[in-house]
């Protein structure tokens, strides 16, 4: 059985390894090192052109394909995740840099996200409804959007092609991936399970490279039905605005800049925990991130000591041992850098952090210490901006309506949390947030992959994804009217 790890990771057409039109690559670099991981297919239009005309080929016999078989092929693909996952997790933990007990984590949930979406086969519920006219039956099902283009970023690169790809598939979609430039390998190692699976050839394709030169041309196709795209807000909205110009279907899961608020009466121990994990855990690359966290005037302090002290604890590295690996690339780690430095100059106090991490074992990696940030405004761009890495601002406020109002000060929605035993506060508090998702004495994350995900305001569009509202992602609505004839 080979492992999956490869030195070249090629484009994936009618389930054959093909190699960009014209042969150019670029490096995938292991971001823990520095040193390059693999080559991998830099590719253009004429690769984008090929998929789609592979993805328009297979369509028909998918979406004619019954949804429970389509669904024990997507059951047999989880299955057989199942029994490679010590390679994918191996595969995740070479791109991102992640340790490999986190890498586990992350693909259990992709394959978690396989059984659920299997089990819709079995419920692929329309409805039916009464009519206004005498003798007329009305039903409305589900039927596929058609080819689908899926483009995915790299924070967990195998839960993102799971989130997409098994409702696309289910729903009876073709589809062309574009997995992140920077996580190539583990989708491509899925679509050769998938085939081992028994997916037909065409149904699921992918396509390597950079966002303009590969994903753009797949955006812009007029044969696309859907875009279903995750990633940052200003890419969302050049995808909006490409994908508008034909009315093509479009979902959009973009940034946050997450709040994570500590009341007077929380229990401080636990919301450090949290805290902690939600500012820190993937090297703070998640879109759920808290990156803003609002504490009580009267906990401030002693608060903040504890989160000082808790950070001073986080290890960095790419073992088992470690709480924070490393950033995905070095673009990104200077980025970070760079806007910590911004804000210190514009009268910020980095309590922790900062810089470039040179722990032992790890400096020729992307890494970035814990960074802690206070006696920032709430304008500041540090408040503002997502920066998709281990830095947490934090701010003090006189009581709850201050902390809402400056929880809701974001151009985003994605996600918040709440921390009291206020049972009042706490339901309020989910009244009052404007954000996809609200929790209490939690994280700022924790999605499963029954439950409904995504923003509001520059954080998404309005559609939901994982949990049965995928559905209405990749399925349209069909209304049937039958008039019923009387016997002869
Ligand atoms: P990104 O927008 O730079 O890239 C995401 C993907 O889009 C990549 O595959 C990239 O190649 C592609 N792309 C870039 N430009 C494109 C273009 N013009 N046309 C088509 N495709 C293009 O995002 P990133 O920096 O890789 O990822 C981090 C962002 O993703 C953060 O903003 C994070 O919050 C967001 N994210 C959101 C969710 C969510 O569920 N809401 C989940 C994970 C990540």
């Amino acid at each position: 059985m080979n492992s999956l790890v490869t030195d070249t990771v090629f484009n994936w057409i009618d389930n054959n390894a093909v190699p960009a039109a014209d042969e150019k690559t670029f490096n995938k670099i292991n971001p823990a090192t520095g040193e390059i991981l693999c080559q991998v297919s830099r590719s253009s239009e004429k690769d984008a052109s090929a998929a789609i005309a592979s993805a328009k080929m297979a369509q028909p016999g998918w979406a004619s394909t019954t949804p429970v078989r389509r669904a024990e092929i997507l059951r047999e693909i989880s299955i057989i995740m199942r029994n490679r996952q010590d390679d994918l997790a191996r595969i995740v933990h070479l791109e991102t840099g992640k340790s490999i007990k986190d890498a586990l984590g992350e693909v259990g949930a992709a394959i978690e996200q396989g059984f659920f979406m299997a089990g819709e086969g079995r419920r692929f519920y329309g409805k039916t409804t009464t009519s206004g006219m005498e003798e007329r039956t009305a039903m409305t099902i589900r039927v596929p959007v058609g080819i689908s283009v899926l483009i995915i970023a790299a924070n967990t690169p195998i839960a993102n092609v799971a989130w997409k790809v098994f409702p696309a598939l289910i729903c009876g979609n073709s589809a062309i991936l574009k997995p992140s430039e920077d996580s190539p390998m583990v989708a491509w190692a899925f679509a050769q399970l998938a085939k081992e699976a028994g997916l037909p050839d065409g149904v699921l394709n992918i396509i390597n490279g950079y966002g303009q030169e590969a994903g753009a041309p797949l955006v812009e196709n007029r044969e696309v039905d859907l875009v279903s795209f995750t990633g940052c807000t200003a890419t969302g909205r050049t995808i909006a605005q490409a994908t508008s110009k034909r009315l093509a279907k479009v979902f959009l899961e973009l940034g946050g800049k997450n709040p994570l608020v500590v009341c007077d009466d929380a229990d401080l121990d636990n919301a450090c925990k949290w805290t902690i994990l939600s500012a820190f855990s993937n090297a703070g690359q998640r879109c759920a991130a808290a990156s803003r966290i609002i504490i009580f005037d009267s906990v401030y302090d002693k608060f903040k000591d504890m989160l000082i002290k808790a950070a001073e604890k986080i290890t960095v590295g790419i073992e088992d041992s470690n709480d924070l690996g490393c950033v995905i690339n070095e673009n990104q780690l200077n980025k970070m850098i760079n806007a910590v430095a911004k804000s210190e100059r514009e009268g910020a106090k980095v309590l922790i952090g900062g810089k470039r991490s040179i722990a032992a074992n790890n400096s020729g990696g992307y890494f970035m210490e814990p960074t802690l940030i206070e006696n920032v405004s709430a304008s500041a761009d540090i408040s503002q901006k997502e920066l998709f890495g281990p830095i947490a601002t934090l701010y003090r406020v006189s009581g709850f309506d201050e902390a809402v109002d400056l929880a809701n000060d974001s151009e985003y929605g994605l996600t918040s949390c709440i921390h009291t035993k206020n049972i009042n506060m706490a339901i309020e508090f989910t009244r009052r947030m404007k954000s996809g998702v609200v929790n209490v004495n939690a994280g700022t994350y924790g999605s499963e992959p029954h439950m409904p995900f995504g923003g509001v305001k520059n954080s998404g569009n309005g559609l939901r994804e994982p949990g049965t509202e995928a559905l209405d992602v990749y399925c349209e609505w069909k209304n049937i009217n039958i008039n019923i004839l009387p016997a002869k």
